[in-house]
């Protein structure tokens, strides 16, 4: 059988966890073709990898549209909508399986497919809950799914029970773990730091983008509670958040932080920043689909602490490789880092252990086989649907 040919559709261009794993997944499908809404970061690295792109004409701006939000404000923006659809849909018959990797993209792409009449595989980056959709959108999303997906692809066992929760069929599910490996660095943790600006003493870091639900301000309030503990903040506010980071700046200032945090912004050196703190802390107040940030500081070999939300806990080992916390308590959290940052052979042989099991539960190169098996198979025309008229047929 002759390679399929794979339609990779995402809406943003921007690039957040959900992209990056985008530009790892298709690596092994060069010559396949990508659909996007709109220029950005993901559109060179889809060309980067030797994928044809193309760009919706009318898809600047759709990815605006907020999730959580009201279908109604989708109305003023039916026709582009429509206009995408079909865009999408010719894409799709030069295509033998389309691959939708973001929510957005997956609801478009459910009725271009329906049109072009070629299976559909959603990965599906989220928690489809209340904490991050409004009802209409997850029970949208769930009916094109049980209708329209050949297969549901998650990264974690949290996220595969949110889908059939809210009422999606689970014997669409496949779990697929985010993977990544990242290069060794040979630097000292404080010959980093000190290259990197950074202050001595106790310092521990977030790296995330800014959103309300990833919870920086849970750091901002714990803080107030850790005399000497110095912290950076990375990541921007990447989907319009700017009030929330704005928000955290004006907190960092009322609760006399100034000093003691920074806001290192939008970074493309996480990894060496991590190596550079004494603890990484991921704060997500609602539940996390997955975490990236989570297995890079387990690779790093940096001591983390999580809350314990979502698939934390699947990734941290049952806390056994990092420390869980209470989400959005700032007492529990205060009480964790300084615990953490008390160093013991404990903790230490925590982290090597962590370093141990991320190596081998989390590398690129099996998440790239896993999904490349997942589309050869919905290409064989396993999890594909009957045509409508193949009951009449018969
Ligand atoms: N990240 C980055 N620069 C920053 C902040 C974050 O490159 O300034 C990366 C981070 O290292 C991780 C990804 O963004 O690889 C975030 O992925 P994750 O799954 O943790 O969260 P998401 O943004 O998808 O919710």
């Amino acid at each position: 059988m002759r390679t399929p040919r794979v339609l990779f559709v995402n809406h943003t261009s921007t690039m957040s966890g959900a992209e990056m794993v985008l530009a790892d997944v298709v690596k092994p499908w060069r010559g396949s073709g990508a659909f996007l809404f709109e220029d950005g970061p993901l559109d060179r690295a889809m060309r980067g990898q030797g994928l044809t792109v193309v760009r919706a004409r009318r898809g600047t701006g759709l990815s605006g549209l907020r999730r959580d939000g009201s279908l109604l404000r989708a109305i003023p923006l039916a026709g582009r909508l429509v206009a995408t659809v079909l865009e999408l849909a010719r894409a799709a018959r030069g295509h033998d399986v389309v691959y939708a990797n973001s929510q957005k993209a997956f609801v478009l792409a459910a009725l271009a497919t329906g049109i072009a009449r070629r299976p559909l595989v959603w990965h599906l980056h989220d928690i489809l809950d209340g904490a991050h959709f409004g009802r209409a959108q997850r029970e949208l999303q769930v009916r094109l799914a049980n209708a329209r997906a050949a297969r549901v692809v998650v990264p974690s066992s949290a996220a595969a029970a949110a889908f059939v929760a809210a009422g999606g069929r689970a014997d669409l599910v496949e779990v697929v773990a985010n993977g990544l490996d990242l290069p060794a660095d040979p630097a000292a943790p404080a010959a980093l730091r000190e290259a990197l600006g950074l202050p001595a003493g106790p310092l521990i870091g977030v790296f995330s983008r800014l959103a309300p639900w990833k919870g920086q301000h849970v750091v901002l309030e714990a803080l107030t509670r850790l005399p000497g503990v110095r912290c950076v903040i990375v990541g921007a506010a990447l989907f319009g958040e700017d009030a929330y980071a704005a928000r955290l700046r004006a907190l960092a200032a009322e609760r006399g932080l100034g000093d003691r945090v920074r806001f290192l912004g939008q970074r493309s050196d996480v990894p060496r920043l991590m190596r550079a703190v004494d603890a990484v802390v991921h704060p997500s107040i609602a539940p996390e689909p997955f975490g990236r940030t989570l297995v890079e500081a387990m690779l790093v070999g940096v001591p983390v602490i999580a809350s314990d939300a979502g698939a934390a806990a699947e990734i941290l080992d049952a806390g056994a490789a990092g420390t869980l916390v209470p989400a959005n308590d700032a007492a529990a959290l205060a009480d964790a880092i300084a615990r953490v940052l008390v160093p013991s052979p404990a903790l230490a042989a925590q982290v090597r252990s962590a370093q141990v099991s991320a190596r081998a539960r989390y590398g690129a190169a099996r998440m790239r086989a896993a999904v490349s098996d997942l589309i050869l198979r919905v290409a064989a025309g396993d999890g594909t649907r009957a045509s409508p008229m193949a009951g009449k047929a018969a």
